[in-house]
């Protein structure tokens, strides 16, 4: 095998090591059944079997209560930005978008696409999306107000969550599901693409409040009904198995290995506490989101030059770290640091950008 490097990727993004291990380990022949997990049924037992456990360890690592439905469906999170408002907007009343930045920004055009009533009430837009913004009000007349929880491609983070006032929140948690414990009660629907912080691209992963289910359109198209994944268990048709199949053991491995979302968390603030503070203790290095609004998933930074962002890059590269390029939109470099990401990675991470500077600074 070669060598495994220090992934800082924005997503697709590093896997837990004994996962691809498992994987590995049981890829020709999974539990004796004598084939591949991506040659048998979603129909077997074998598949209801994972499918279930997936569902049933969401659950318990979030502490959902019964009155939570958790989904898979493909189409990943863009999907969820077009079939959030077209299931959840109650007719007559606004749909209200908080937007921070470029997925926000996206889900927000769906919503208008579909020729939705839609208030951004409010937006950090006015300083390129580098901080969460706080002062702003909820209508109760709202069908629901949503919010992205981290902000990829910017680098900040909701520390804590609105109070919406009993309006139902609808997040997408894509880059940090599972990084933190939540009190899931006042969403009324999480979603994530599995593909940054639990599991391999190819689906999302969708948790709904039952009440949310009531509001959804009989006249809607089969595959983009919550319903039809909810009564059929995500099974209607053929899920994305091998990706549901993997998000099970990641799930498995933040339960058994790591100990649970509070044990995760601590180790989240720890390797983002290192990072960012060697990045403050430095002239050379600039850190591009407001220090109240950074997020422990996506460190964004600029060097002084754009010609020493590439070779800083490239560098880090050569000596084993990857992914650590800002987004073409922005420029600038990020390290993604999702729970694979380790805190040994951290630190050479930070050792690295320590020796850059003494020869560049
Ligand atoms: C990556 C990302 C998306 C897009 O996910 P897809 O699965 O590629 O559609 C949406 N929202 C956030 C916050 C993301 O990080």
């Amino acid at each position: 095998m070669g060598k495994r490097i220090h992934n800082f990727n924005a997503g697709p993004a590093a896997l837990p090591l004994p996962v691809l291990e498992e994987i590995r380990d049981e890829f020709l022949d999974y539990k004796g059944c004598g084939m591949s997990i991506t040659e048998i049924s979603h129909r077997s037992k074998l598949f209801d079997d994972i499918i279930n456990e997936a569902i049933e360890r969401t659950k318990r690592l979030l502490g959902l209560s019964e009155n939570f439905h958790v989904l898979f469906i493909q189409g990943g999170a863009s999907l969820q930005f077009c079939m959030v408002p077209m299931n959840l907007a109650i007719q007559g009343r606004p749909v209200d978008y908080i937007n921070t930045g470029t997925w926000s920004t996206k889900a927000i055009k769906e919503a208008e696409i579909q020729g939705k009533d839609v208030r951004v009430i409010a937006s950090s837009e006015d300083k390129n999306f580098s901080y969460i913004p706080r002062d702003f009000q909820v209508d109760k007349d709202a069908s629901y107000v949503h919010i992205t929880s981290n902000n990829t491609i910017k680098g900040t983070q909701w520390a804590s969550f609105p109070d919406a006032g009993g309006v139902p929140l609808v997040c997408d948690m894509s880059s940090d599901i599972m990084s933190r414990p939540i009190d899931a009660n006042p969403f009324g629907l999480i979603y994530a693409g599995a593909q940054k912080n639990i599991g391999p691209a190819g689906t999302a992963l969708v948790i709904i409040r039952e009440d949310m289910l009531e509001r959804v359109s009989k006249e809607l198209p089969t595959m983009l009904k919550y319903t039809t994944f909810s009564e059929k268990n995500s099974l209607f048709n053929t899920p994305s198995c091998f990706v549901v199949y993997a998000i099970n053991l990641v799930l498995k491995w933040l339960e058994e290995t790591i100990g649970g979302l509070e044990k995760m968390h601590q180790i989240n603030k720890n390797k983002g506490k290192i990072l960012y503070d060697f990045i403050d203790r430095s002239d050379f290095y600039q850190g591009t989101a407001a220090p109240d609004s950074r997020s422990l998933m996506n460190v964004t930074f600029r060097l002084p030059s754009e010609d020493l962002e590439n070779r800083f890059v490239q560098e880090a590269l050569k000596q084993g770290m990857g992914g650590l390029k800002g987004h073409r939109s922005v420029g600038g470099c990020r390290a993604s640091i999702y729970n694979a990401t380790g805190l040994e990675a951290v630190k050479a991470l930070v050792d690295f950008m320590a020796e850059f500077e003494r020869r560049e600074g």
